[in-house]
């Protein structure tokens, strides 16, 4: 590990770099306001070189063909990351925000997501069928070539590591592009591998800088063959245009207004708490928040009740110290934004916790928010429709499950949704008629790297995690061979 935790540089063909400019940019700690540390402000020159370095490392290594290598690789990032688990959920949280008991999770995540693709790494599987008495075809995988991965700040470990690990066991290079809130903990990751020798130079490499101007260069260079994007829908919608000009191959993973639907007979001493979890989590800065309780008129009370109840006890502070449920929002601009939200909560609908900044003591220095509910939310509210990226939750009430699946399908969003019923037909009977790439039966945001995740409608296009999480990252080729008799 050559870098300074707080000193991060880019990572190009196995060495260290600062921006060809030398300018650099600013990490904040959202809870202090404090300056952590600083990253190159790169530009679109930086960029070039990454991506010439990815493109000779996939054109004259054996990387896109020892399939062992790259496992013992990935495996041998796992196990860095294992020796420096603590130290790194610590940076994660002081960049971040989040609790540091969120980030110890989100960690853990990558250790479990390197393990399984280092596994994958050696079973990219194609098939073959024969054709007729002398001849086969052989549907081959092949790794794409050089991928761009380009990452959001709310998961960021885990979201970089969700895309590279399958990216990388399937043989291509590639280059990350952290979110610019965001970069030091990014680059500590790709840190670990330096010196790993089963990692050829050129093979990962890490930009940090402004997205609108390193991002378009990845979407622009003819060198680049895919993109994986996690991040806004809005910006997504830019990079799918972009891409268009080289009919790039392109992964996004965007955003969500996830519902929970609570039938009459819902577990709710079980519920409650979870449905609580899945929106307060990262102070409610996360793609699938729970953000929206879809609540049967005959329990719509009780719910509410016990919601308010769980959203008072958390105690919102900084997320290092170990007793804190919910850190801050990331910047004052995010917290600016919610509030606007608020307001809008408070004209259209019923406040029942929360709804303004956190201040006096350590609130002052940084982005608190209570923890907030609405109840009654109209369907066609900006409170139901926007992802507000902010520990808001929206409380919508039905009277029978035909207008649960209504309220549930009624956003551009499809990413994942909760069922919660103890009748295991209406559970298989809602789970299928909702549209989204993920739904939980009686549970929430249970996540491994062997079930795919993605989003219906404007959550996204593609699936991560999983076989499917492998086969974005492969082209498909149909060898067809015919023999004598
Ligand atoms: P964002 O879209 O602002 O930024 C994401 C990344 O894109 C950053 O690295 C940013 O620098 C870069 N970027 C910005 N403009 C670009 C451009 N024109 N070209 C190329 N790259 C560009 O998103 P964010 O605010 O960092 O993250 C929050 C969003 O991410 C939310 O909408 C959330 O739902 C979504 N998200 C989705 C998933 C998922 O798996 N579906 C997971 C986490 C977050």
């Amino acid at each position: 590990m050559l870098v300074q935790l707080d000193q991060a540089k880019n990572f190009i063909d196995g060495q260290w770099r600062s921006a060809l400019s030398e300018a650099t940019m600013e990490s904040f700690n959202p809870a202090t306001g404090e300056v952590i540390g600083l990253s190159p402000k790169s530009g679109v020159e930086d960029m070039k070189i990454a991506i010439a370095a990815a493109r000779t490392a996939f054109e004259s290594s054996d990387w896109k063909s020892n399939s062992t290598r790259r496992s013992d690789a990935l495996m041998q990032w796992a196990q860095k990351l294992i020796d420096r688990k603590e130290e790194l959920a610590r940076l994660l949280t002081r960049e971040n925000g989040k609790s540091i008991r969120e980030s110890r999770i989100e960690l853990s995540a990558c250790i479990d997501t390197l393990k399984y693709y280092a596994g994958m790494a050696r079973s990219v599987f194609g098939r073959s069928i024969n054709l007729s008495a002398t001849s086969y075809g052989i549907i081959d995988k092949d790794p794409i070539g050089v991928v761009a991965i380009i990452s959001p700040w709310n998961w960021p470990a885990m979201l970089m590591i969700r895309e590279i690990a399958p990216a990388l066991a399937a043989g291509n290079t590639v280059i990350l592009k952290p979110a610019s809130r965001t970069p030091l903990i990014s680059v500590a990751l790709v840190s670990l591998i330096d010196g790993v020798k089963e990692f050829p130079p050129g093979t990962v490499n890490i930009v940090t800088g402004p997205g609108a101007l390193i991002g378009n260069e990845l979407a622009l260079n003819g060198d680049v063959d895919a993109i994986s994007f996690t991040g806004d829908t809005s910006t997504g919608k830019t990079l799918m245009k972009q891409a268009a000009e080289k009919v790039k191959k392109l992964a996004l993973e965007l955003g969500g207004k996830s519902p929970n639907i609570l039938f009459a007979d819902a577990n709710l001493a079980k519920a409650i708490p979870i449905l609580a979890k899945s929106i307060f989590i990262t102070a409610g800065q996360m793609c699938f928040a729970g953000s929206r309780v879809i609540v049967h008129e005959s329990i719509h009370q009780q719910v509410v009740e016990g919601l308010k109840i769980e959203a008072e006890k958390l105690k919102v502070g900084n997320g290092i110290d170990e007793d804190t449920d919910m850190g801050p929002v990331i910047s004052e601009s995010q917290l600016q934004s919610v509030l606007q939200y608020c307001e809008i909560g408070k004209q259209e609908a019923k406040l029942i916790t929360g709804g303004k900044r956190l201040t006096g003591g350590i609130y002052d220095q940084g982005y608190f928010l209570e923890p907030t509910i609405f109840d009654e939310v109209p369907l066609e509210s900006r409170l139901a429709q926007d992802e507000i990226f902010g520990p808001v939750l929206a409380i919508q009430v039905f009277k029978d499950e035909e207008e649960a699946i209504a309220l549930a399908n009624g956003t551009i969003f499809g990413l994942a949704a909760g069922v919660w019923t103890q009748d295991v037909s209406r559970a298989m009977r809602v789970a299928k008629k909702v549209q989204a790439g993920t739904v939980w039966i009686n549970s929430y945001n249970k996540n491994y790297p062997q079930t795919e995740f993605g989003g219906y409608k404007e959550s996204g296009l593609g699936r991560t995690r999983g076989i499917e999480g492998l086969m974005e990252y492969t082209e498909t080729k149909h060898i067809n061979i015919e023999f004598d008799e």
